[in-house]
């Protein structure tokens, strides 16, 4: 698993962070999504490149003015094609999101880049969510995040966008969302 913080990734300074700081004991939960944006050659929600991913964080730190003109989430999570997980920091672990209404500030929200309603599955996507499990593991038992999980639904540990009160929306996508159980950190 790699990691990319907003610098190495190339975020526009000029474009502030969004989100106010919050502390990780307030985060007792997960929410998945994904993106809709996906790549351009065959395999759509396959990335190639590091160079990809850095190129695909900087537009979506300019794609949604509505939501502040900052990467909603987060952390943006990138399926790539050799198998590595590749996880971005967007807002980051320490601040408030706009990615699930009623949420932002009781959730880490965590989107998959690409479109998993209407597009194939990554080939190694079950071995990437176990590798996200791992990570937010870390989170929970080393990083301070302790009551990340409390909140969760029946049978799962983090949950859909899609499970939100009125969410209104199908994200994070039927085919992502029938894999989500994979997920297990606690
Ligand atoms: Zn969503």
């Amino acid at each position: 698993m790699i990691l990319l913080r907003r610098a190495e990734w190339g975020a526009d300074k000029k474009v502030p962070r969004r989100g106010h700081p919050i502390g990780p004991l307030r985060r007792t939960e997960v929410y998945i999504h994904h993106t809709v944006i996906t790549d351009t050659d065959t395999t759509a929600n396959e990335w190639e490149t590091l160079e990809d991913v850095k190129c695909t964080m900087r537009q979506l730190q300019q794609l949604r003015p509505d939501l502040g003109l900052d990467v909603p989430y987060n952390i943006v999570a990138f399926c790539m094609s050799d198998g590595e997980l590749v996880l971005c920091e967007g807002r980051g672990l320490d601040r408030t999101g706009a990615h699930t209404k009623n949420h932002n500030r009781s959730a880490l929200g965590i989107a998959f880049q690409g479109n998993f309603e209407s597009e194939p599955l990554p080939a190694d996507l079950d071995s990437q969510l176990v590798d996200i499990a791992r990570w937010l593991r870390i989170l929970r038992n080393k990083r301070g995040f302790i009551n990340l999980g409390n909140s969760r639904p029946n049978g799962r540990q983090v949950w859909g966008h899609r499970d939100a009160k009125s969410a209104g929306t199908v994200c994070p996508g039927q085919k992502l969302y029938d894999r989500l159980a994979l997920i297990r950190f606690i």
